[in-house]
């Protein structure tokens, strides 16, 4: 009944895991979920109240633009300038999306022609993948390795396979790993693009969410990144708004425009009351944004500190929601997360949900409050491993 594109879908773990959590749950065990990334803090007031006031107004209830309103792209734009210090042309070089995923499935089906290659991290946010195989483009794996800092070894690609690329899917800060892209690293992409003519797309949902002092760069800063990229970038993290769907891309304008062409044709924008509540959220107080960090580095703290007792040792992250921590000796990543589930109520997402490279790891989103991760943590401390 279904087509090959459906049939030939990798399994979808996350849903297993679901399953296997709600069990658990069913049997009466006080679950922690430290499944998903999905914020546990609610948006922000003066964000619910402009889509309240937005929503009454009847010019707002009607078919929005493809691209986005210009005034959403012009408060785009501004937030740019201020938060990554990147001058954007609010017409050409900012498109609104109806969150980031819609837009990073979208991006294959402008640029690659069936059988074309798109070079895919892994582990990674698996719409990067997905979204090439319904266009019928070749994923070629990039593995991120520990040794080179969650990376890609660009000198590892095959030259052959470089050239026929097209595409490039990046994300620093990083999910799964919190991996943050050291200086220098950029400009070697733009240098790899320019030579193989392969259009970059960097996910940059995170940038906001950095502790400690870091500041995540955007891609666009490196000189010569205009004119072979995008960046995408979502309100779902940096202001709580998951539910919401709203997010836009920018950069390089005929990129963008390609991406705006396939949107045109199957989807009819984002609700103009969600653009308004999106405009307040990037051009109203800030300060949500520092008082979630400030939290999120508490809750990694007390992570960190239990993860130690156990003998699991490591950097804390500098950015993300997420600690990617390797799993104990003797173990792999779904039967660790397995014993975590069934034996301490714990839900972890194990690393191979995000490739075969995740393997070995599993991955904690700090979504739950210090107290619940403190519960983790002591949990963990009993179990016999
Ligand atoms: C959460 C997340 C997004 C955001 O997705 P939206 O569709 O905008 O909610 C994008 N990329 C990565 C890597 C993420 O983890």
């Amino acid at each position: 009944m279904y087509s090959n594109r459906i049939n030939n879908l990798p399994p979808y773990l996350f849903a297993a895991i679901d399953e296997a959590k709600t069990r658990v749950s069913e049997k009466g065990v006080d679950v922690i979920d430290l499944g998903v990334g999905d914020p546990d803090m609610p948006t922000p007031d003066n964000v619910i109240e402009a889509l309240c006031s937005s929503a009454r107004n009847p010019d707002r209830q009607k078919y929005p633009s493809y691209i986005g309103m210009l005034s959403f792209r012009e408060a785009a734009a501004k937030w740019y300038k201020k938060h990554l210090g990147i001058e954007l042309d609010p017409v050409s070089q900012v498109l609104a999306l109806i969150g980031s995923k819609e837009g990073i499935a979208h991006i294959p089906l402008a640029f690659l022609n069936p059988g074309d290659v798109a070079l895919i991290p892994d582990p990674a946010y698996p719409v990067y993948k997905i979204g090439t195989l319904f266009a019928d483009g070749k994923p070629h794996i990039m593995p991120l390795l520990e040794e080179n800092g969650f990376l890609p070894d660009l000198d590892a690609i095959p030259r052959d396979v470089a050239k026929q690329a097209k595409l490039m899917f990046l994300n620093y800060p990083n999910n799964p790993t919190s991996a943050i892209a050291p200086e220098g690293f950029f400009e070697e992409v733009v240098e790899f693009a320019k030579e193989n003519e392969v259009i970059i797309v960097h996910d940059n949902a995170y940038s906001e969410m950095t502790f400690d002092g870091y500041t995540a760069p955007s891609f666009l800063q490196i000189d010569g990144a205009m004119d072979v990229g995008i960046e995408v970038h979502s309100l779902s993290k940096t202001y709580n708004m998951t539910g919401w769907r709203i997010a836009f891309a920018v950069g390089n304008a005929e990129i963008l425009a390609g991406l705006g062409k396939v949107k045109t044709n199957v989807d009819s924008g984002a609700f103009e009351a969600v653009q308004e509540a999106g405009i307040e959220a990037m051009l109203g107080p800030q300060q949500c944004i520092s008082d979630m960090n400030k939290i999120y580095t508490e809750r990694r703290d007390v992570l960190m500190v239990g993860l130690k007792e156990l003998g699991i040792d490591f950097q804390p992250p500098k950015a993300t929601f997420y600690v990617w921590a390797p799993v104990p000796e003797g173990h792999d990543s779904m039967g660790f997360a397995k014993i975590l589930l069934e034996e301490a109520g714990i839900v972890a997402t194990p690393g191979v949900g995000f490739g075969d490279y995740g393997e070995g790891y599993v991955r904690f989103a700090l979504t739950r409050s210090v107290e619940r991760i403190n519960e983790a943590v002591n949990r963990m401390g009993q179990l016999k491993i």
